[in-house]
């Protein structure tokens, strides 16, 4: 099956067997009817497995590539659980350029019980090698990464986790199995909040797991009915329906992309324009070898880095709205500094380039007239 069809029926053979629906039921149980104690049709208890969860278990797994799937409650809870595979004394390298909620999840949570997270720029794989010793059992890796849109070579990371024997695992909510698959160019854990374009239209949180190995995804289904952090009946098919079109909304959201990021790299208010599409990207040449597109995520920076200019932005867009989160339908801007970066001390955020006038914005699959015509009145 192609990609474009496996959106739509990836994993979904077992159409409902009591009345031929098309799409699967929303299964809203906790629990299963038994002939005998333990005698039943593969379900007992809606923790453990549901229904629609499986299915959309199974096209989450089939679009990625990979063999099994996973729904979590969101995604925080899926790289909880991902987490969750290691040991106190354990040591991980994760990107420094992270979603905010990942670095508080790792450094509140996850440092307290024992795990050693390092933070390194991973443009360069020499900084990750330099890192790894023998208590490093995870790479954790972001591309593009959020806010920066800087590019990893997961390949090249991929190499350097298989010689040292340690797991790779991608969060690849920005990109999605539409642009890129990581499981392909070698990765053992493919991650997303698919909150954002899985489901794409802004009206359910959950988290997805996808892995290859037999024995990771046993010890992951473990850990999510042991700690049971799990999607819903109506969220899984929530986004088992945006998986369905996830494919047209990327290629639109790719150009809508495309054209916001020319716009604004020929607007004289404008510093530096991030969009891996763009030939002066710095990673551009590893985006084009691994994405088949570049996405809807385009961030920018103004000459003069003004805290209140950026603001004033985000005050001003009518067609954008200021929220935060991406991924959905709809435009949506967004102020790292003061919104999804705000629990990243200042001087650490500045660092990965999240200075005060960077805006973030995750550009929908509205007009493009309507788009470029929107930033335009903002930035006057
Ligand atoms: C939103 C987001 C998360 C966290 O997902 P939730 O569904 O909000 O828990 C993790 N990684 C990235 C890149 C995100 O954008």
């Amino acid at each position: 099956m192609q990609f474009n069809t496996k959106t739509i029926h990836g994993g979904q053979e077992n159409i409902d067997p009591a009345y031929g629906a098309v799409m699967p039921p929303i299964y809203q149980t906790s629990t299963y009817s038994q002939t005998s104690p333990g005698n039943h049709k593969g379900f007992e208890y809606s923790r453990s497995a549901n229904p629609t969860r499986t299915a959309l278990e199974n096209s989450l797994a089939s679009i990625e590539n990979g063999k099994y799937g996973l729904a979590f409650a969101s995604g925080l809870a899926a790289i909880d659980a991902i987490i969750k595979l290691l040991k106190p004394g354990d040591e991980v390298i994760s990107t420094n350029d992270l979603y905010g909620g990942s670095y508080r999840l790792f450094t509140s949570i996850f440092e307290g019980l024992g795990i050693k997270f390092h933070f390194v720029g991973m443009e360069s794989t020499t900084a990750v090698e330099a890192k790894i010793n023998k208590n490093t059992k995870l790479i954790w890796a972001e591309t593009p990464t959020n806010p920066m849109m800087n590019i990893i070579d997961i390949e090249a990371l991929a190499k350097i986790a298989k010689t040292n024997k340690v797991l790779l695992a991608v969060d690849n909510t920005f990109a999605t199995a539409y642009l890129q698959q990581p499981l392909d160019l070698g990765a053992d854990i493919v991650m997303h909040s698919a909150t954002k374009y899985l489901g794409g239209h802004s009206d359910v949180v959950m988290g997805s797991v996808v892995v290859n190995n037999e024995e990771l995804a046993n010890k992951l289904y473990f850990i999510q009915n042991a700690s049971g952090g799990i999607a819903g009946p109506m969220d899984s098919f929530l986004v088992l329906r945006g998986i369905k079109t996830l494919h047209l909304r990327m290629q639109r959201h790719s150009e809508n992309g495309r054209a916001v990021a020319k716009f604004l790299s020929e607007h004289p208010k404008v510093e530096k324009v991030y969009w891996p599409g763009l030939e002066n990207h710095p990673n551009h040449e590893i985006a084009k070898k691994q994405m088949k597109d570049f996405g809807g995520m385009v961030s920018f920076t103004t000459k003069g880095n003004s805290y209140e200019d950026a603001i004033k932005f985000t005050e001003k867009v009518k067609v954008f709205t200021l929220a935060e989160s991406l991924g959905g339908v709809e435009s949506l801007a967004g102020h790292p500094a003061s919104m999804t970066h705000a629990s990243i001390p200042k001087e650490e955020r500045e660092k990965t380039g999240v200075v005060d006038s960077l805006i973030r914005l995750s550009v929908g699959i509205e007009d493009e007239k309507d788009l470029i015509e929107d930033l335009k009145q903002a930035l006057a």
